[in-house]
Parts: structure tokens; sequence; C-alpha cells
């Protein structure tokens, strides 16, 4: 039986050019985005306006995490103490703890088969609770309908924050991930489509939300230091009122992700490649059910999200220990206890209401994969053989 050896936790080194931006902010020292000569313009802002000019968006602030440009983003928007904020089940930890850590309650929504959320339960739960925001979660990816989403929100007069950690490069029916939210929040951290270790990005269209997150970032009043940002005067009305949330990214770090911005949809590519040598595989096996995308969602396939279905009550443990024994780490989100970087909500049990059985039923069949670039189709291909060959093995 053949044996895959590659390790799944390995990304790629970064490249040339980008070792080299980091070595010239190493070799000048000025490491603080707020530290420039006379006019120079930080990597920082730089980065901040390359990745707005990506989007299309009109403002973009770099940040210290993923989850940070989430719980900043709230801070911008206004949140009361305890309010209920929506949020998809189906999401990673760092959502609803960026949710309470600026002392709201999430109020999670049940997410489908297609592993997005759902519509039906997403209006019962905003009548039922009030509340007035959502943080939208593409969860491993998955892009919902985000044309019925919006006329959702706009309905049910819900503000829209997207969390696009997975759908960075993505795109709904020619849109980037992204562009639909009042804000949207990508994360820099090293499994996510460009690698610092550590970051995150804000883009957003509106001057008053970006002038009050550029202050809440920890701006020290430097905020004309700002390339993509609104006027000054925007700034004017809020400098005084909102506090300094220390949360920047540094020049170090956005100095190294210039480089993979452009190297993005290659990347995308490349992602999307791998994605479907192992999804072609497991279409060879009856039981094995790759999540069903729409032809409007145009995602990046860093990850693969499959159900197994088996009556077998010993399946689960079987299944994932025979690929590992041959090399294939497979997540499994029905775990009730946490598992690395993998926990289902109903272990987060700081959440008051956590009630999704729907979402329970679909995660316990429900087995994902990441795809590190140091794999290559032919890995791809090995992979997908060994998971038909455990599945059909243990059933
Ligand atoms: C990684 C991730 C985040 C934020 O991540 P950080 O580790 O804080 O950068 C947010 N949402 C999802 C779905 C993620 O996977």
């Amino acid at each position: 039986m053949r044996q895959f050896s590659k390790r799944f936790t390995q990304q790629e080194a970064l490249s040339k050019d980008a070792i080299n931006a980091a070595v010239e902010v190493m070799n000048h020292g000025r490491l603080h985005r707020y530290n420039v000569h006379n006019e120079e313009v930080a990597e920082a802002a730089k980065l901040e306006e390359e990745f707005a000019q990506l989007m299309g968006s009109k403002y973009c602030l770099a940040v210290a995490s993923g989850g940070y440009a989430i719980a900043c983003a709230l801070r911008a928007i206004g949140v009361r103490t305890n309010e209920k904020i929506l949020s998809n089940a189906f999401t990673l930890a760092p959502v609803p703890g960026a949710i309470v850590s600026v002392g709201a309650q999430p109020v999670l929504v049940e997410s489908n088969r297609h592993l997005t959320i759902d519509f039906n339960d997403l209006e019962s739960k905003a009548k039922q609770s009030g509340a007035q925001k959502l943080v939208l979660s593409h969860m491993r990816g998955h892009i919902c309908d985000m044309e019925i989403l919006s006329a959702i929100c706009k309905q049910l007069k819900l503000i829209l924050i997207e969390d696009c950690a997975h759908t960075m490069g993505a795109y709904w029916n020619g849109t980037p991930s992204g562009k639909f939210g009042l804000v949207s929040c990508f994360s820099t951290q090293t499994y996510k489509h460009i690698n610092s270790g550590e970051g995150g990005l804000l883009v957003s269209d509106c001057s008053e939300t970006m002038a009050k997150a550029i202050i809440l970032s920890g701006s020290y009043m430097l905020y004309n230091r700002h390339q993509s940002r609104p006027s000054l005067e925007n700034f004017e009305a809020v400098r005084l009122h909102y506090p300094n949330c220390s949360g920047r990214m540094d020049n170090l770090r956005a100095a190294i992700l210039r480089p993979q911005l452009v190297d993005l949809p290659k990347q995308c590519r490349k992602w999307n490649r791998r994605y479907y040598a192992i999804a072609n595989k497991l279409k060879n096996s009856p039981v094995i059910e790759v999540i069903e995308r729409s032809p409007k969602e145009s995602f990046v396939g860093s990850s693969i999200q499959f159900f197994v279905l088996s009556d077998n009550p010993q399946f689960v443990s079987k299944f994932l220990d025979l690929s590992h024994k041959r090399g294939v780490e497979l997540k499994w989100f029905g775990d009730k206890q946490p598992k690395g970087y993998t926990s289902r909500f109903d272990s987060w049990q700081y959440i008051v209401n956590h009630e999704c059985p729907n979402t329970i039923n679909i995660l316990d069949h429900l087995f994902d994969m990441r795809i590190p670039l140091t794999f290559t189709e032919d890995d791809c291909k090995l992979i997908g053989e060994i998971i038909v060959e455990s599945a059909n093995t243990c059933q």
C-alpha cells in the first residue's frame, strides 16, 4: 500500500522578493509603521494601498490578526455590552472570540449541507434575538448566495461584516468576496492565503467606519501617515472619542506580504489544481460526497471538505485511523472535543445559547483537509486514492 509522507502543516518558503523586502526593513530598523523618515511611506501603508486596490475597496487597514480585524470592525460600527450578534455556527473559534471580546453575545445560526449559512434560520434567529449585526464567516471558503444574503440583510436591517479568512482571492458571481459587507476582514496568519505568521486586513468603503477603525487600531494620532484612509475631516469628529486598542501591523510583516499579494492569483490557481486532483479521485467512492458548490462561486481550494456516509458506528475512528496510518491527516468536525485548530461550536461553552442541531448532524459526517502548496498535484492524487481506499475499507 502506498504511503504519503509529507507534512500537512508545512507551508511554502517565502519568495526571494519577500525575503529581500524583510531584510531591507531589518537593515533600516524602522519596524514600527509610524517610524518613517520625512516623506517615506511605510511598508504597512503601502500594503494597505495595494490591498485596497486589489479588492476595489476605498480603504484598507492592516492590523495584528484576523481575529483583531473582526473585533476592530465591531468596535468601529459600535457594539453595546451584551448586544446579540449573529454568526454562522460552522466557523473557527476566533470569530465567536472576537464577538465576545467586545462584550457582545454570539447568536449562532445553522449551517447547511453546502457549509454556508441557513437563510431560514438566519431570518428566524434575527427576529427572535433582535440582533442588528451579522458576522458572516465564509468558513473553509464556502460562499453562500450573496445576492440572497444581501437582500435578507437589507430587509432585516442587518449590518454585515464578512470574515474572509478563507476567501482571499475568491469571488461570488464575479465580485470579490469581501465586497458585500460594510467591513470585511482577512487574516494573513500562516495557514491562510498569504503568510506573515500573524496579521489581519480590514477593508471598507465607509469613511466614518474606517476613520474609527484606524483610531481604534492604535494610530497615536498619526493617522495622516496612512495612504488608504478617508480624508482628514473624517478623523476630526472621532479622534478623541475612540480609544487606542493597540493592534497595529508592523513594517516587517507588511514587507513580506506585499510580494505575496502580487502572487496571489497564481497561488489560487495552484490551490485549485490541487483541490481538483483530490476531488476527482474522491468521485471514485460511492460513499464520499465532496461538498457541492454553486457555479457562481469562484472559490480558492486551499482546503477540501467532504461527507462520508456510513452506517457503521465505528466508521469515523477507523477511517481517521487508517488514513492517518497512511500519512493522510484528516480533520473531523464532528468531534465534541476540540483538537488543534478544529473545534465544534458546542465546545464554546461561553456562548449562552448554541442550539444548532442541524449543524451538528452535518458536522457529524464532515471531514476536512488543508492543502498546503508544498504538495504537488501528484501528491494530491495519491492523497485522494488513500482517502478512497480507507473509506471503502472501513465501511
Ligand atoms: C483564521 C481564521 C480567522 C482569524 O484568524 P487569526 O488567527 O486571528 O488571524 C477568522 N475566521 C476564520 C474562519 C479563520 O479560519
